[in-house]
């Protein structure tokens, strides 16, 4: 990241170079939602891949989970999603804009309490409603404050049918992990204490979605959930908090845009809740991760309201694991990763744009290039390096377009980090160019050595 740079460069950047589309764009643009292009599918998968290398496969206990979207319905009662997951929303009489109400409280300067209940917001709204204006229409004339569920909901044959309540979309992905809990002890036979991670889709029908990745409709979390003894949860949760903050320099981000927040307004189960914050291009700190000490909620809910035992049973001994969570939002860090990488500086008198991306996650790795497009010799020698080096390297690309400064120039701004050429010495003696993206640093390389220098 450059000092100037700003969201909208990002934004702007993510659609030119195939990393984000707006949602339904042909169709005029759906509101919070976003497509991964080809690019940023590549770098959403190193992401996961690198989040599942370091909290499941490294780990000696945890073990890992994909479990269904569509869940029972009471999973969603017995999680508070049902009767507490809500925004308080108002809309505007003139002309039907919805509004967030703590929202707009929040910027004329009057903070509303998450734990206020729908009356007390209310009267707080109409208090200042006149300082409220319509973001559309600029009118004052607001229906009362209301609290607008945020869960998604759907139908599903089994379900549905009951008559009764209906079914959801996921609000949160980790409600999975407690529902196989029981699964995993019965069938991995894990000593406490242990973990689930998992990857997954959630959704949230938010009321104004804004902030690009920030706060959208659909998105995607990887959770963990780490199962303790009672009582036995204060030294794993530094040590759970120490690793998530070292994952996030792995990645590349430096330390100076991260920062812990500690929750001041605990639910009132939690033990402990910190977020992992990210300064962000325009918006500032923000968060991007939480890690919370949930005690017993989880387990014991889900115990109350499906009436099967989720007690742990060590030797005779039985109890209800405690349970420390971290949960990380995809896109929020998928948004950090390419804020982080994104730079301008400038190679040989030329300015240029480089995404500086570690190597493993980088959408490409290597790009291959024989000098001129139109000898077939060149071309034959470099398919043949191309194909050689795809047998052992992820993501290798094949370029013959343009002169070979616009090919670095737009491996440069994807984060390709070696690009190979292929010119007519290397007919003679089998070397090629290797070009180095950070530094533009070139050298020359026997093609049997290759694998040695271009490989992570
Ligand atoms: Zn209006």
């Amino acid at each position: 990241m450059t000092q100037e740079t700003t969201m909208d460069d990002i934004i702007a950047f993510a659609k030119r170079k195939g990393f984000v589309f707006q949602g339904s764009e042909i169709y005029g643009g759906a509101a919070g939602l976003y497509d991964f292009g080809p690019n940023g599918v590549e770098l959403l998968n190193n992401i996961k891949a690198s989040w599942w290398q370091a909290n499941v496969r490294e780990k000696e206990n945890y073990y890992g989970l994909d479990s269904a979207m569509f869940k029972d319905p009471r999973v969603w009662e017995a999680s508070g999603h049902v009767g507490g997951f809500s925004d308080p929303l108002a809309e505007c009489r003139e002309c039907n804009t919805r509004i967030r109400v703590d929202k707009e409280l929040e910027k004329i300067g009057v903070s509303a309490d998450e734990k206020m209940n729908e009356a007390d917001i209310n009267a707080l709204f109409v208090e200042h409603a006149q300082e409220i204006a319509c973001p559309k229409c600029g009118g004052h004339n607001f229906t009362p404050a209301r609290a607008f569920n945020l869960l998604v909901k759907s139908n599903l044959g089994d379900f549905t049918s009951k008559g009764d309540s209906p079914v959801y979309l996921p609000g949160e992905a980790c409600q999975g992990i407690y529902l196989n809990y029981k699964n995993i002890v019965d069938s991995m036979h894990p000593k406490v204490p242990f973990g689930i991670g998992q990857i997954g889709k959630a959704f949230r029908n938010e009321i104004s979605p804004r902030n690009f990745l920030f706060r959208t409709r659909e998105f995607e979390q990887a959770d963990t959930q780490f199962f303790v003894r009672p009582h036995e949860n204060k030294e794993a949760f530094e040590k759970i908090k120490k690793d998530r903050w070292q994952w996030y320099l792995s990645l590349g981000i430096t330390e100076k845009h991260l920062r812990w927040k500690q929750h001041e307004n605990l639910v009132f189960y939690a033990s402990d809740a910190w977020d992992i914050e990210y300064d962000f291009p325009t918006y500032g700190f923000d968060e991007v991760e939480g890690i919370h000490d949930r005690t017993d909620y989880d387990l014991t809910q889900h115990m109350k309201f499906s009436g099967t035992d989720l007690s742990y049973n060590d030797n005779g001994e039985k109890f209800i694991p405690w349970i420390l969570e971290t949960s990380m939002g995809l896109g929020r860090v998928f948004l950090a990763v390419l804020s982080e990488c994104y730079s301008k500086d400038e190679l040989g008198g030329e300015e240029r744009i480089v995404l500086k991306l570690p190597y493993a996650l980088a959408p490409t790795k290597v790009a291959v290039f024989p000098l001129l497009k139109n000898k077939p010799e060149l071309q034959e020698k470099a398919r043949s390096v191309y194909a050689e080096l795809k047998k052992y390297i992820p993501a290798v690309a094949w370029d013959d377009n343009g002169n070979i400064g616009k090919r670095y120039r737009r491996q440069d701004e994807v984060g390709t980090l070696y690009c190979v050429t292929i010119d007519f010495d290397t007919l003679e003696d089998d070397t090629v160019t290797v070009r180095h993206r950070d530094t533009g640093e070139q050298e020359r390389v026997m093609i049997s050595k290759l694998g040695d220098v271009v490989g992570e």
